[in-house]
């Protein structure tokens, strides 16, 4: 009958820059494989106009959003409830727009993380030694599902300490949380070295020496390329060691998003 056009429930992905995002291409590979009647797309917001710009793609009736860098922060802010994970978080990269009008905020970024390291990469974290470099808002959102997996220890390395040590204040209920300087680091081994820095964006390392890994390390880089290897990658397979990059992570913190959205697991 003419006028009965399918409904096809609106998402996106915010960010500045936004462009390059991959999480379009995941979603609609999700809507495929489970189904769903969906579009996603990538907007970029002004820098200083986030919570205009998604009250304005509410009104026009957007379903549900994920958050990239830089607003992450602003959107933990912008929402009327929080799930546990992402209020221990203090970040939100999956926003719902509920029937009632109000805005739930939840962060995926953990359990993403989680599951890719332990599901697909096959890596047992329970009494293991855990290095991560940075301390920024990603840090914040995977620390409590790593202190979850009881890995014997978690040390954190940062430019700016102040940073580090506010992490291990906020998350000492979850777990103990050392905190060390780069050039402190010596030559301590450690099971798994997480670089969740923005260095690599740069092309950069962070400030580490070789002196930190052993033949086990296994070293994983939040940051994921689709063409070349990271410069974190490359730095760690070159010195022998199993590296990874994020896409996993990525492509597993959306999926959590699609499921908190649609209750279909892709
Ligand atoms: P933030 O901007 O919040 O934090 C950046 C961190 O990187 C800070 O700890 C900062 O140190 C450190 N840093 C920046 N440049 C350098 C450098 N040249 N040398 C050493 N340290 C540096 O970023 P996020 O925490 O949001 O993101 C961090 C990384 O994780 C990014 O690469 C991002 O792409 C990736 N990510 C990947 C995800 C995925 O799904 N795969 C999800 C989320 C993030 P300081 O505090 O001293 O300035």
């Amino acid at each position: 009958m003419a006028g009965d056009a399918e409904v096809i429930d609106n998402y996106a992905v915010l960010g500045n820059p936004v462009s390059h995002s991959l999480s379009p291409r995941i979603h609609r590979i999700f809507a495929e494989q489970t189904g769903e009647s969906l579009s996603y797309r990538a907007i970029e917001l002004p820098e200083d106009g986030f919570r205009d710009g998604l009250l304005a793609l509410k009104r026009e009736g957007l379903r549900g959003a994920n958050v990239t860098v830089p607003f992450k922060r602003q959107a933990w802010e912008s929402c009327d409830h929080l799930s546990d994970r992402a209020s221990a978080a203090g970040a939100v990269n999956t926003l719902s727009f509920d029937e009632d009008g109000a805005i739930s905020g939840d962060n995926t970024d953990g359990v993403g993380l989680v599951r890719d390291l332990t599901g697909n990469l096959d890596l047992s974290l329970h009494k293991q030694k855990i290095l991560i470099l940075g301390a920024g808002g990603a840090v914040r959102g995977v620390l409590g599902p790593l202190l979850d997996l009881q890995p014997e220890e978690i040390t954190i390395a940062n430019r700016s300490l102040d940073k580090a040590h506010q992490l291990a204040l906020d998350f000492s209920a979850r777990g103990d949380i050392r905190v060390q300087a780069y050039a402190d680091l010596g030559d301590e081994k450690f099971d798994l070295i997480i670089n969740a820095t923005a260095a690599g964006l740069q092309k950069k390392l962070p400030p580490i020496d070789a002196q930190i890994l052993c033949q086990t390390t296994v070293c994983y880089d939040m940051l994921y390329s689709t063409d070349e290897s990271t410069t974190f990658v490359d730095w760690a397979q070159g010195l022998g060691v199993r590296a990874h990059d994020g896409l996993g992570m990525l492509v597993e913190q959306a999926a959590e998003s699609f499921y908190i959205w649609r209750k279909a697991r892709p």
